[in-house]
């Protein structure tokens, strides 16, 4: 029987994306595909080559070819070849933008203005840190150490929808900078920038190889990837289940993991905040329809401002306009995919069941989804909410936030602390005192104190608890890609045993 012929291009929002994997400087289909859909309206954007064992070889077979090239590339070669991919991000960032948006949803006006500027950023921020890489020589007893940051070869690169190339682009630029190549599997539900993306550096004159991009199913194309024994790291940001497949996957050769996982983050919110402030950073939480893993959704309260914290979100958050992510007037857009509508609406019904009370949304959208076909969850907010609960303890990853309320620091703190996560924490208060004495004590990987998702890619970034393994940023990207090395030399004339 013949092979059902493949289109190898869809057009997305007015561009055409390539469907195929990107394996050595080549398209490669697959014999197999898979629909990705865009959550607005439901519509079939694109089928794409479903890649699985043979495709996971081929990609890590060429990133393994390149390797000794691109590693031996003195470092201010790689740095240019990074500016120039940059550079290529931002001529196509209208184009990379309306295509993000039509695959995840994610607001057109912050793909454009924040999201695809950072996705250049993150390429030239690792390409200049590079060329000012430390190299920490010391002497012992008249030795010198002198220690480099060697390449440890292929890095597996496995990133989430919920800000595609964002992503990609704060693995990729560490990776390639350090000297590595790389194999990006993208998600299934969000994989078209990734596409884009090897275009634009392969036009940016990439060596072929050094960077690989497979589609596919986790459970197929990206198991096999965490399985081929040419991988030397495996960065990962996704679900903490996805986590322990991976690990385990990693495990059988010692294969060292960077891993950015889930989160339950608090917002604490003390009666000497700024309560305009406490509000917007409250509010500020249904970003992205709550699809960010550092988002504050646990709403800690002190008592005594409860109810004036509570009328002034209302008033903010009710007025929040759902719609379609393309508009400009347009605050919350749509959930990812029908599925993960359901599991968000599940935690949810799960939580009314046991007690918990709407105060604001507390199902989907209906009349939205059916006029449009989109998946779109109302902005909720949920009190009377037990701090042992699943809606407490698990991350729902939608729009959907819970309120408890303290009357101590220490109550505020034990609250904060309180689920099996630790990604980040953010706090609201007017007393500097009182900011460094909760922030020394909570568990986070980040603390930010009267602001939110102020992050510095120099600044240490990942989750503590099951939030994740590791560091990545500045210094601490360097430290996972490249296997560090110290070469102690003897003074002139020295001898060992004389
Ligand atoms: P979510 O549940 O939010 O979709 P996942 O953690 O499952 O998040 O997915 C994040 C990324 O991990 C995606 O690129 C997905 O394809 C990939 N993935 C899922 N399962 C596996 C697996 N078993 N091995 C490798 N990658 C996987």
């Amino acid at each position: 029987m013949a092979p059902r012929a493949l289109a190898s291009t869809a057009t997305v929002a007015g561009v055409p994306v390539d469907t195929r994997h990107w394996i050595g400087a080549e398209r490669v289909a697959s014999p197999a595909t898979f629909t990705d859909r865009s959550p607005i309206d439901g519509t079939a954007l694109a089928s794409l080559a479903r890649g699985g064992a043979e495709e996971a070889k081929a990609a890590v077979a060429a990133a393994r070819a390149a390797f000794p090239g691109w590693a031996a590339t003195p470092p201010a070669e790689r740095a240019r070849l990074l500016h120039a991919v940059a550079d290529g991000v931002e001529a196509r960032t209208e184009e990379l933008a309306r295509v993000e948006t039509a695959d995840n949803g994610a607001l057109l006006r912050a793909h454009r203005r924040g999201v695809m500027p950072r996705a250049a950023h993150n390429l030239r921020f690792f390409a200049d840190w590079l060329l000012r890489l430390g190299h920490d020589d010391f002497t012992t007893r008249g030795h010198t150490n002198h220690v480099s940051w060697d390449p440890s070869g292929p890095a597996l690169l496995i990133t989430p929808w919920n800000a595609p190339l964002m992503l990609a682009t704060w693995k990729i630029g560490p990776a390639l900078a350090a000297g590595c190549t790389v194999v990006l599997k993208p998600a299934e539900w969000a994989p078209l920038t990734a596409s884009l993306f090897a275009d634009i550096a392969h036009g940016a004159g990439l060596p072929p190889g050094v960077l690989n991009v497979v589609q596919g199913y986790g459970a197929e194309a990206g198991a096999a990837l965490v399985s081929d024994p040419g991988v030397r790291r495996i960065s990962f940001t996704g679900s903490v289940p996805t986590a322990r497949h991976i690990a385990a996957g990693a495990a059988e050769r010692l294969v060292p993991v960077s891993f950015e996982l889930g989160g339950k983050s608090p917002l604490l919110v003390f009666a000497d905040a700024d309560l305009d402030l406490a509000v917007d950073l409250a509010v500020e939480q249904y970003d992205n329809a709550g699809q960010v893993c550092l988002a504050a959704t646990r709403l800690l309260v002190e008592e005594r401002i409860a109810d004036a914290f509570l009328e002034r979100f209302l008033d903010r958050a009710g007025a929040l306009r759902q719609g379609d992510p393309r508009e400009a007037d347009t605050d919350v857009g749509p959930s990812i995919h029908p599925r993960h509508l359901e599991r968000v609406d599940g935690f949810v019904r799960r939580a009314l069941a046991s007690g918990a009370r709407v105060a604001l949304g507390g199902g989907p959208h209906t009349e939205l989804n059916d006029a449009t076909g989109g998946t779109y969850y109302r902005p909720t907010l949920l009190t009377e909410v037990a701090q042992h609960s699943e809606i407490v303890q698990e991350e729902v990853f939608g729009p959907v936030l819970t309120l408890q309320t303290f009357r101590t620091e220490d109550e505020a703190v034990t609250l904060a602390n309180g689920t099996r996560f630790g990604l980040a924490a953010t706090l609201a208060t007017g007393d500097p005192a009182r900011a460094d004495r909760v922030s020394a004590r909570l568990t986070a990987g980040t603390v930010w104190v009267n602001c939110f998702y102020v992050r510095d890619l120099a600044a240490p970034f990942g989750g503590s608890r099951e939030s994740g393994i590791g560091r990545e940023g500045g210094a601490w990207s360097f430290d996972f890609y490249c296997d560090v090395k110290n070469t102690v030399t003897a003074p002139k004339g020295w001898q060992q045993h004389g």
